[in-house]
């Protein structure tokens, strides 16, 4: 069997016309971010959002013609229109795109204002319970959130909302998310049973998240909290760039190796340009419930250390408790459960810190994509 290699796919991309109907994709500068892992191939198609229907069957045939190549096992095509669409060659009098391509983020869903990816370098950190307790809080802070399970190898979501049951799809098309406590949640766990193997492979972690952006009726939203997968593989790193992030959240746990791994991640997040907000050190002092006596048990302090040897915020320290795991773990998330214990007060600030991050963003963001004066 022939490897398969990125040369081929752009071959096999060239007999394919675009929507102009004269170029071919590749002519059009249509195609990238092709990806191939284990003969898994992934690119997307750079369309104007107006020519989204007519695309479908273009996107079709190229998804056909790259599944023809000898070697291939499965093929994921996505449409995004992350910058203008590409301009008419020159010579034919046409203008090129009307709005000049725009700086910083790429869109996502209407009507969600800011998307955050909660991540971490590697799994069993608390990522998941930092994430659920996180939307919590940020809701408490007046704002529409929303809650994207993007962790499609251990769904936990469902579990920690204390949410059962599939989500409704009244066109068959748009899944309408799934809620509670006032947070709106979708899940690969709502769509899927949880002792069902899925063998996820790069390209259909990336598909199910596009999916689960694009196809769910998200509604206005102010911030949209995206669990990611743990780890910083080429899904995560896929998913990192093409996700319009605002921005992400690194959960460590204190000791060493975690952070190495905390470290890759971040690293992951500034490859593609997406703005580190901060690290959390989570696990980080125990306090027995019954002498309140504090232990450290995985050290404490270093996720602070290495935010600031990495010049990153460090957004704050959650303790490690029996509380927040078994209401994490029971459906009834702490911020819900305690609302005035310490811990809860804790996921109140980091999540006032990473609002004040985001609307500071929001507003950098309009400045930079303020018209600019070209004088001819
Ligand atoms: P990840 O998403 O990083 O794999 P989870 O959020 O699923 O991790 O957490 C793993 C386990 O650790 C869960 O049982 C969770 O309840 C528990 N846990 C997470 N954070 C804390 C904490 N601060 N204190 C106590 N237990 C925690």
């Amino acid at each position: 069997m022939s490897e398969v290699t990125e040369t081929l796919v752009m071959e096999v991309l060239a007999t394919v016309v675009g929507p102009d109907g004269r170029r071919t994709l590749t002519e059009a500068g249509m195609i990238s971010g092709v990806a191939i892992k284990e003969r898994n191939v992934q690119f997307s198609i750079e369309i104007d959002p107006k020519d989204a229907d007519r695309m479908e069957p273009i996107r079709k045939a190229a998804e056909a013609a790259v599944d023809g190549l000898d070697g291939v096992l499965s093929v994921t095509a996505i449409l995004t229109a992350e910058r203008a669409a590409p301009s008419a060659p020159s010579g034919d009098g046409a203008k090129a795109a009307d709005a000049p391509p725009r700086p910083g983020r790429k869109s996502g869903p209407t009507g969600v204002a800011n998307i955050v990816a909660v991540a971490s370098g590697k799994g069993g950190v608390g990522k998941s319970t930092t994430a659920v307790n996180l939307a919590l809080a940020l809701k408490d802070l007046g704002l529409r959130i929303g809650l994207l399970d993007a962790d499609v190898f251990g769904p936990s979501q469902p579990r920690m909302l204390g949410i059962s049951g599939r989500p409704n799809s009244p066109d068959g098309k748009v899944l309408e998310p799934m809620e509670n406590f006032g947070v709106k949640a979708m899940s690969i766990g709502f769509l899927i049973s949880e002792d069902q193997p899925v063998v996820w492979r790069g390209p259909m972690v990336m598909g199910a998240l596009q999916q689960m952006l694009a196809d769910v009726a998200w509604g206005e939203l102010d911030v949209l909290i995206v669990d990611m997968p743990p780890g910083t593989g080429d899904a995560q790193l896929t998913m990192a760039q093409n996700t319009p992030l605002a921005g992400a959240v690194i959960v460590s746990t204190p000791q060493d190796i975690a952070l190495i791994d905390a470290r890759k991640g971040l690293n992951m997040f500034r490859k593609v340009d997406v703005p580190v907000l901060g690290i959390i050190e989570n696990m980080s002092v125990y306090v027995c419930p019954s002498c309140g006596h504090e232990a450290h048990i995985f050290g404490h302090g270093g996720a602070r250390r290495e935010a600031e040897s990495l010049a990153v915020d460090f957004l704050g320290e959650i303790p490690l408790d029996i509380d927040i795991r078994t209401h994490a773990d029971d459906g009834d998330p702490i911020v819900i459960a305690k609302p005035d214990s310490p811990h809860t007060k804790a996921y109140r600030d980091i999540a006032t810190t990473i609002w004040s991050k985001l609307s500071g963003e929001a507003a950098e963001s309009v400045r930079r994509a303020a018209p600019s004066i070209v004088v001819e």
